[in-house]
Protein backbone atom coordinates (compact mmCIF):
# COMPACT_ATOMS: atom_id res chain seq x y z
CA UNK A 1 0.00 0.00 0.00
CA UNK A 2 2.90 2.70 0.98
CA UNK A 3 4.48 1.89 -2.17
CA UNK A 4 1.54 2.34 -4.61
CA UNK A 5 1.19 5.68 -2.57
CA UNK A 6 4.59 6.40 -3.52
CA UNK A 7 3.88 5.37 -7.18
CA UNK A 8 0.87 7.60 -7.27
CA UNK A 9 2.36 10.86 -5.96
CA UNK A 10 5.90 10.44 -7.90
CA UNK A 11 2.84 9.90 -11.27
CA UNK A 12 1.48 12.86 -10.00
CA UNK A 13 4.34 15.25 -9.50
CA UNK A 14 5.68 14.17 -13.21
CA UNK A 15 2.05 14.76 -14.67
CA UNK A 16 1.73 18.46 -13.12
CA UNK A 17 4.97 19.25 -14.31
CA UNK A 18 4.10 18.23 -18.16
CA UNK A 19 0.60 20.03 -17.50
CA UNK A 20 2.07 23.60 -16.00
CA UNK A 21 5.38 23.46 -18.51
CA UNK A 22 2.71 22.83 -21.41
CA UNK A 23 1.01 25.95 -20.15
CA UNK A 24 4.03 28.00 -19.88
CA UNK A 25 4.78 27.22 -23.60
CA UNK A 26 1.30 27.51 -24.78
CA UNK A 27 0.98 30.62 -26.99
CA UNK A 28 0.16 34.29 -25.95
CA UNK A 29 -2.16 34.48 -29.41
CA UNK A 30 -3.33 30.83 -29.77
CA UNK A 31 -5.29 30.31 -33.13
CA UNK A 32 -8.16 28.77 -32.74
CA UNK A 33 -7.03 25.50 -33.58
CA UNK A 34 -4.22 25.35 -31.02
CA UNK A 35 -7.43 26.44 -28.55
CA UNK A 36 -9.42 23.68 -29.35
CA UNK A 37 -6.47 21.52 -29.53
CA UNK A 38 -5.32 21.80 -25.70
CA UNK A 39 -8.90 21.86 -25.18
CA UNK A 40 -9.30 18.20 -26.25
CA UNK A 41 -5.58 17.33 -25.05
CA UNK A 42 -7.16 18.24 -21.20
CA UNK A 43 -10.08 16.18 -21.29
CA UNK A 44 -8.20 13.29 -23.45
CA UNK A 45 -5.70 13.52 -20.26
CA UNK A 46 -8.33 13.41 -17.87
CA UNK A 47 -9.87 10.52 -19.54
CA UNK A 48 -6.76 8.80 -19.70
CA UNK A 49 -4.90 9.50 -16.61
CA UNK A 50 -3.38 6.16 -15.59
CA UNK A 51 -5.09 6.84 -12.06
CA UNK A 52 -8.35 6.01 -11.68
CA UNK A 53 -9.94 7.55 -8.29
CA UNK A 54 -8.04 10.82 -10.21
CA UNK A 55 -9.18 10.33 -13.43
CA UNK A 56 -12.55 10.39 -12.59
CA UNK A 57 -12.17 13.39 -10.28
CA UNK A 58 -10.32 15.65 -12.81
CA UNK A 59 -13.04 14.29 -15.44
CA UNK A 60 -15.34 16.54 -12.46
CA UNK A 61 -13.35 19.16 -12.27
CA UNK A 62 -12.97 19.82 -16.26
CA UNK A 63 -16.92 19.60 -16.30
CA UNK A 64 -16.96 22.19 -13.35
CA UNK A 65 -14.35 24.24 -14.85
CA UNK A 66 -13.69 24.27 -18.43
CA UNK A 67 -9.74 24.66 -19.69
CA UNK A 68 -9.43 28.48 -20.27
CA UNK A 69 -7.79 28.45 -24.01
CA UNK A 70 -7.61 31.39 -25.11
CA UNK A 71 -3.74 32.64 -23.95
CA UNK A 72 -0.92 31.38 -22.31
CA UNK A 73 -1.72 33.54 -19.03
CA UNK A 74 -5.49 32.19 -18.81
CA UNK A 75 -3.88 28.41 -19.74
CA UNK A 76 -1.71 28.75 -16.76
CA UNK A 77 -4.16 30.59 -14.44
CA UNK A 78 -6.58 27.52 -14.93
CA UNK A 79 -4.15 25.39 -14.64
CA UNK A 80 -2.87 26.43 -11.35
CA UNK A 81 -6.79 26.86 -10.67
CA UNK A 82 -7.56 23.09 -11.01
CA UNK A 83 -4.44 21.85 -9.60
CA UNK A 84 -5.15 23.95 -6.16
CA UNK A 85 -8.70 22.24 -6.38
CA UNK A 86 -6.62 18.85 -5.97
CA UNK A 87 -3.98 20.29 -3.52
CA UNK A 88 -7.30 21.29 -1.42
CA UNK A 89 -9.27 18.19 -1.85
CA UNK A 90 -5.77 16.34 -0.05
CA UNK A 91 -5.27 18.71 2.38
CA UNK A 92 -1.91 19.93 0.43
CA UNK A 93 -0.88 23.83 0.81
CA UNK A 94 -2.35 26.01 -1.67
CA UNK A 95 -0.26 27.46 -4.18
CA UNK A 96 -0.11 31.27 -5.25
CA UNK A 97 -0.89 31.56 -8.88
CA UNK A 98 0.69 34.86 -8.70
CA UNK A 99 4.12 33.28 -9.12
CA UNK A 100 3.32 30.93 -11.20
CA UNK A 101 5.10 33.43 -14.26
CA UNK A 102 9.17 31.72 -13.77
CA UNK A 103 8.22 28.63 -11.97
CA UNK A 104 7.75 26.54 -15.13
CA UNK A 105 11.07 26.88 -17.30
CA UNK A 106 11.50 23.59 -19.70
CA UNK A 107 14.89 25.64 -20.69
CA UNK A 108 13.32 25.25 -24.00
CA UNK A 109 12.81 29.20 -24.66
CA UNK A 110 15.21 29.47 -27.73
CA UNK A 111 13.58 26.08 -29.61
CA UNK A 112 12.58 28.62 -32.27
CA UNK A 113 15.83 30.40 -32.51
CA UNK A 114 17.19 26.65 -33.00
CA UNK A 115 14.68 25.62 -35.69
CA UNK A 116 16.12 29.50 -37.98
CA UNK A 117 20.06 28.28 -36.95
P1 LIG B 1 2.08 18.03 -6.43
O1 LIG B 1 0.67 18.34 -6.07
O2 LIG B 1 2.37 16.84 -7.24
O3 LIG B 1 2.78 19.30 -6.99
C1 LIG B 1 4.11 19.28 -7.46
C2 LIG B 1 4.71 20.65 -7.30
O4 LIG B 1 3.97 21.57 -8.08
C3 LIG B 1 4.62 21.21 -5.89
O5 LIG B 1 5.69 20.77 -5.11
C4 LIG B 1 4.64 22.69 -6.13
O6 LIG B 1 5.98 23.14 -6.34
C5 LIG B 1 3.91 22.83 -7.44
N1 LIG B 1 2.51 23.17 -7.26
C6 LIG B 1 1.67 22.88 -6.23
N2 LIG B 1 0.46 23.39 -6.45
C7 LIG B 1 0.50 24.02 -7.64
C8 LIG B 1 -0.44 24.74 -8.41
N3 LIG B 1 -1.70 24.93 -7.99
N4 LIG B 1 -0.06 25.25 -9.59
C9 LIG B 1 1.21 25.09 -10.03
N5 LIG B 1 2.16 24.43 -9.35
C10 LIG B 1 1.80 23.88 -8.17
N6 LIG B 1 -3.80 12.21 -5.97
C11 LIG B 1 -4.75 11.65 -5.19
O7 LIG B 1 -4.41 11.07 -4.17
N7 LIG B 1 -6.08 11.73 -5.50
C12 LIG B 1 -6.51 12.36 -6.63
O8 LIG B 1 -7.73 12.41 -6.92
C13 LIG B 1 -5.53 12.92 -7.51
N8 LIG B 1 -5.89 13.51 -8.67
C14 LIG B 1 -4.93 13.96 -9.53
C15 LIG B 1 -5.30 14.49 -10.75
C16 LIG B 1 -4.34 14.92 -11.65
C17 LIG B 1 -4.76 15.46 -13.00
C18 LIG B 1 -2.97 14.84 -11.32
C19 LIG B 1 -1.92 15.31 -12.30
C20 LIG B 1 -2.60 14.32 -10.10
C21 LIG B 1 -3.54 13.88 -9.18
N9 LIG B 1 -3.19 13.36 -7.93
C22 LIG B 1 -4.16 12.83 -7.12
C23 LIG B 1 -1.79 13.40 -7.46
C24 LIG B 1 -1.60 14.61 -6.54
O9 LIG B 1 -2.16 15.79 -7.13
C25 LIG B 1 -0.11 14.92 -6.29
O10 LIG B 1 0.59 15.01 -7.52
C26 LIG B 1 0.60 13.91 -5.41
O11 LIG B 1 -0.13 13.72 -4.23
C27 LIG B 1 2.04 14.42 -5.05
O12 LIG B 1 1.88 15.63 -4.33
P2 LIG B 1 3.05 16.64 -4.02
O13 LIG B 1 2.79 17.18 -2.65
O14 LIG B 1 4.38 16.06 -4.29
O15 LIG B 1 2.86 17.90 -5.00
Amino acid sequence: KLGNETLKEELGRAAWKVLHTTMARFPDKPTPDESEALNQYMFLFARLYPCGECAQHFQKLLKKYPPQTSSRSSAAAWACFVHNQVNERKGKPIFDCANIGDFYDCGCADDEKEAIA
